[in-house]
């Protein structure tokens, strides 16, 4: 097909474009915003809930965000605890936001994924550009990246939908979309926070839904302190606040450092796994003393153990946290047999597997049951998971295959709206590295990179020095990377 051809269909395309199908559906360049301005569009198969834009019944519910513009917009106020679930009203059911996306709108899920706000930009004429498409609006260059672009931006107008036909929007209603004029060029249709006004400045940020997909949300300025207790952002994140979590090892150093970050984020209660009872442990028994915490024995390599665990707190764990590890160094020729090399698989491996089939079905089952349901499943690698390190070259291939078996969760679990995180980390603070060399990642870090990732709704994320530059040099070049990391 020839350019001009392609541009054609592009073009033809505007109302629905290819690509932006599912993405807030918005005009994306000057041309458009225009166009946009004389007639806004519909949403559509965007994510957004069918109901017309500025058309009939919305905007002024009295009680809801909706502003004019120069009003103050009023303040998040902030969640209250949820009360005891009534066991004979219904469990909703979960049911997933239009998720269809083209290819090439796949580079917001990536940058959504991790927490940055990309757009395409064209090497040629520079020109930022939304919704996806494959060749630039303005001069037909198919030279397009993926750049970091200010996520600064005016909320021209907003609206509360009252009405959707769409399953997923139906049970969440109002809801609060409009239309924002970003600084970078393009006019977007986003989902609004409560917090922001009309005709007054906006951050935007690209957020997971709960089908995976990037959508566009438009953010105050500033942050307060309530923000996060928003609908919209509460909808789009995994945040512990008032929520049930599982540590499956409470005893190793990330999990010893995870329990008073996700009390301090508001969980109402952390269970703890104990893999070993008989091992005593100051720092275990001293989280014991706050009566929020729980221990459990819990050994990931036995699955009676897990489905005792399952059997007495199975339906109440609305995030777990699954930090079970068992590090030894060495290669393959380091070890007379592969006994050491089974136990690493049992634990990281096959230990994510029994953990799923006995959790998982519990957890999906509720994700959807109002702002306390089960919402995330968080998996701890180290960043060799992605590079093998020779020197701990079974370790990273156990990481390597629980990674897999972790992307193959996630899909599973995706029908379910439930958000699997990958946190990726480089050499851990702790008595298996006593020997690597800094920088050595804390495991305090680790468990307030988890926090910070649940809160802002990602998927992705690296922690540390070591397992940022690792990824930097992986994308630049992997071979290179891989015969370093062999003589080191
Ligand atoms: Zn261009």
């Amino acid at each position: 097909m020839s350019t001009r051809q392609k541009t054609g269909r592009v073009r033809a395309g505007e109302s629905k474009p290819d690509g932006a199908a599912s993405v807030p559906q918005a005009a994306s360049n000057r041309g458009q915003a225009a166009r946009a301005r004389r007639a806004p569009q519909t949403s559509q198969a965007a994510g957004l809930p069918q109901a017309a834009m500025g058309s009939g019944r919305a905007a002024s519910d009295p009680g809801s965000a909706t502003s004019r513009e120069g009003a103050i917009p009023p303040t998040t106020p902030a969640l209250q605890r949820p009360p005891r679930k009534n066991p004979v009203d219904r469990t909703r059911q979960p049911t997933l936001p239009p998720g269809l996306r083209s290819r090439t709108a796949m580079g917001l899920a990536a940058a959504a994924a991790e927490g940055r706000f990309a757009l395409q930009r064209c090497a040629r004429c520079d020109t930022v550009q939304y919704p996806p498409r494959e060749v630039c609006v303005n001069c037909l260059s198919e030279h397009l990246h993926w750049r970091d672009i200010s996520p600064k931006g005016r909320l021209l107008v907003s609206t509360t939908l009252h009405h959707s036909n769409d399953p997923y929007f139906r049970e969440r209603l109002p809801w609060r979309t409009g239309t924002v004029q970003l600084d970078a060029g393009p006019m977007v249709v986003a989902h609004i926070h409560g917090e922001c006004a009309d005709g007054e400045a906006v951050r935007m940020a690209l957020k997971l839904d709960r089908a995976g997909q990037a959508v566009m949300v438009a953010l105050p300025p500033k942050p307060s302190e309530h923000m996060q207790d928003d609908k919209v952002i509460r909808e789009m994140s995994s945040d512990p606040k008032f929520r049930r979590v599982l540590v499956t090892d409470g005893k190793c150093a990330t999990g010893l450092a995870m329990v008073p970050a996700l009390l301090a984020a508001g969980a109402t209660q952390v269970f703890i796994g104990d893999p070993q009872p008989w091992r005593r442990s100051a720092a275990f028994e001293a989280l014991l003393a706050d009566s929020r915490v729980k221990a459990f024995d819990l050994d990931v390599t036995d699955g009676d153990s897990i489905l005792k665990v399952a059997g007495a707190i199975g339906g109440k764990v609305d995030i777990l946290v699954n930090t079970a590890d068992h590090e030894r160094d060495g290669g393959l020729m380091q070890f007379r047999d592969v006994n050491v090399a089974r136990d690493m698989f049992d634990v990281k491996c096959l230990g994510l597997m029994r953990l799923a089939q006995v959790f998982g079905g519990a957890m999906c089952g509720r994700a959807a049951d109002g702002v306390n349901s089960a919402v995330a499943w968080v998996n701890l690698f180290s960043i060799h998971a992605q590079a093998n390190l020779p020197a701990r070259g079974v370790w990273s291939a156990a990481h390597a295959g629980a990674l897999s078996m972790s992307q193959s969760l996630r899909s599973e679990f995706r029908p379910a709206g439930l958000r699997v995180v990958h946190v990726f980390h480089g050499p851990l603070d702790h008595e298996w590295e006593q020997r690597t060399p800094p920088p050595r990642v804390a495991p305090a870090a680790v468990a307030k990179a988890v926090v910070q990732a649940l809160r802002d709704g990602l998927e992705d994320i690296d922690v540390g020095d070591v397992a940022k530059e690792l990824r930097e040099r992986l994308a630049d070049n992997p071979k290179a990377l891989e015969r370093e990391l062999g003589v080191s």
